[in-house]
């Protein structure tokens, strides 16, 4: 099964994907992870999107559709995949359109998570992230057994420079201008489920599982 997830930053895109991955046994492909390993080794990709990133705006579509195509030349996506942070624009649906078409392969299903913007500003400025493995926390929702420390590896955690106040609410309206037309596409191709996603993960989660089967 080919997934995407569409959703506003800190709708649990991330989280969900990363279950769900687990739970079919496919591979999650984070645009957002592949540009933050860039970043934190420095490479030419990494330079180039740091500071959009930090800045809330999306790094531009030729970057990221480089990195993406990369990505699915690795034999892993050949049963399906979980993709979670692209597209965010009308341009890189029909990117995405093309590079499975290539490949004779067709999305199966859109997720829209949809949140409450009080919950979303409320999970993301007190979320901490695994260096290590990536594992997400909360402050208070979720603190580490040990400040700081990720209770599954024992990595450190870190706040993302992009989980600031200012910076989530600049990443919210880029998200709000390009979603209406990215929804209308996967509405008009009869792809798209939408799933409230304020609630707990593990109930969120259910419930995606239960839709995918739906579409098996
Ligand atoms: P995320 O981890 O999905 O919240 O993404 C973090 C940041 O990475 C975004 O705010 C963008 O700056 C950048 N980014 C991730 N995916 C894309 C994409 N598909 N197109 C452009 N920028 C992206």
């Amino acid at each position: 099964m080919r997934i995407v997830l569409l959703g506003p930053p800190g709708a649990g895109k991330g989280t969900q994907a990363k279950q769900l991955a687990r739970k079919l046994g496919l591979p999650h492909i984070s645009t957002g992870d592949i540009l933050r390993q860039n970043v934190a080794g420095d490479t030419f990709l990494g330079k180039e999107a740091r500071d959009y990133m930090n800045k809330g705006l999306l790094v531009p579509d030729e970057l990221v559709t480089k990195m993406l195509s990369e990505r699915f030349k690795q034999p892993d996506v050949k049963n399906g995949f979980i993709l979670d942070g692209y597209p965010r624009n009308l341009s890189q649906a029909k990117v995405l359109d093309g590079i499975l078409a290539r490949m004779k392969m067709k999305i199966g299903l859109v997720f829209d998570l949809d949140c409450s913007e009080p919950v979303i500003i409320q999970r993301l400025s007190g979320r901490l992230v695994c260096r290590k493995c990536g594992a997400n926390f909360h402050k208070t929702n979720m603190p580490p057994k040990k400040e700081n420390v990720c209770d599954n590896c024992g990595g450190e955690l870190y706040q993302r420079p992009d989980d600031n106040v200012e910076t989530i609410k600049k990443r919210l309206a880029v998200y709000k201008n390009e979603v209406s037309v990215l929804i209308k596409y996967y509405e008009d191709n009869g792809l798209l489920l939408r799933v409230n996603s304020g609630g707990r993960a593990e109930v969120v989660l259910e419930e995606m599982v239960r839709l995918v089967s739906t579409k098996k």
